[in-house]
């Protein structure tokens, strides 16, 4: 990723990329969805021979640099580089345990889940990566009936990452708004890593708040208001 200082080759992964495989490790298939150079599968694969994957690429670069990476670590007979946008490179009838998706904005992740829901057949284990806007995951999560199963928030140079690990639920998932916003099992685990992106992102909606208030009251505004302090009094009440 832009930005990343990734120590990347496919023995040893960025920490975050390592986390997300750590969630998908185990299986006999896996899908990585926006897989850029192919490293994930390709760790995954040279740490267990019988693991077939796909990865998936929507740009010519990328697609390209994964094929060149699956050559390089003599792969082939492993990973299969498809070109496609999100689960359409999935096809039909075609078994996958575990999907990945990391290194993108919560909303796209979403997208790419919603629009690829006839590949969901159920029995397949999401690792998600949101590097934003991990609500917009969670939220697409609950309405599909996934449960999520690990949550983990790491940091790595100067930023923070979310993984949220989900697998379809036989009952109805429900979480409150501040579980949305903040993790189900994130929340319950206070991590000095947690606490330091909460109180980064209430200082900031803190902010904004006061920059609005200096504004003429439309209600427009007076809803922007208050759904900045809705954020910041529940962010407040987890930490009290
Ligand atoms: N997954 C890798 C990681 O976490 O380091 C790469 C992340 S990179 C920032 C996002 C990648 O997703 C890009 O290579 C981009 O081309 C690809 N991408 C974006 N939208 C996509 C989609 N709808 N389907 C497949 N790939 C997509």
């Amino acid at each position: 990723m832009e930005g990343e200082t990734i120590a990347l080759n496919t023995n040893q992964l960025s920490r975050r990329l390592e986390r997300v495989a750590y969630y998908a490790e185990g299986y006999q298939s896996l899908a990585d969805i926006g897989s850029d150079h192919a490293y994930l599968p390709c760790y995954l694969c040279l740490r267990d021979a019988g693991l077939h994957a796909i990865a998936g690429e929507i740009n010519e670069g990328p697609y390209q640099s994964a094929r060149k990476q699956v050559e390089l670590s003599r792969l082939e007979n492993q990973i299969e580089v498809r070109k496609g946008s999100g689960l359409e490179v999935i096809n039909d009838n075609e078994q996958v345990d575990v999907i990945t998706v990391a290194g993108m904005g919560g909303p796209l992740i979403a997208s790419i889940l919603e629009l690829g829901l006839e590949k969901l057949t159920g029995s397949q284990r999401l690792v998600l990566q949101p590097n934003v806007a991990s609500q917009a995951v969670r939220e697409w999560l609950m309405s599909h009936q996934f449960n999520i199963v690990a949550e983990e928030i790491i940091e790595e140079d100067d930023k923070i990452y979310e993984i949220v690990v989900a697998e379809k639920s036989d009952s109805l998932v429900t979480y409150t708004e501040v579980e949305l916003m903040m993790g189900p099992l994130l929340i319950q685990n206070h991590t000095e890593v947690f606490k330091k992106k909460w109180t980064q992102e209430k200082n900031s909606w803190e902010r904004v708040l006061k920059q609005l208030k200096q504004g003429t009251e439309t209600i427009e505004l007076s809803n922007k208001k208050e759904a900045l302090k809705r954020k910041i009094d529940m962010v407040e009440e987890v930490f009290v």
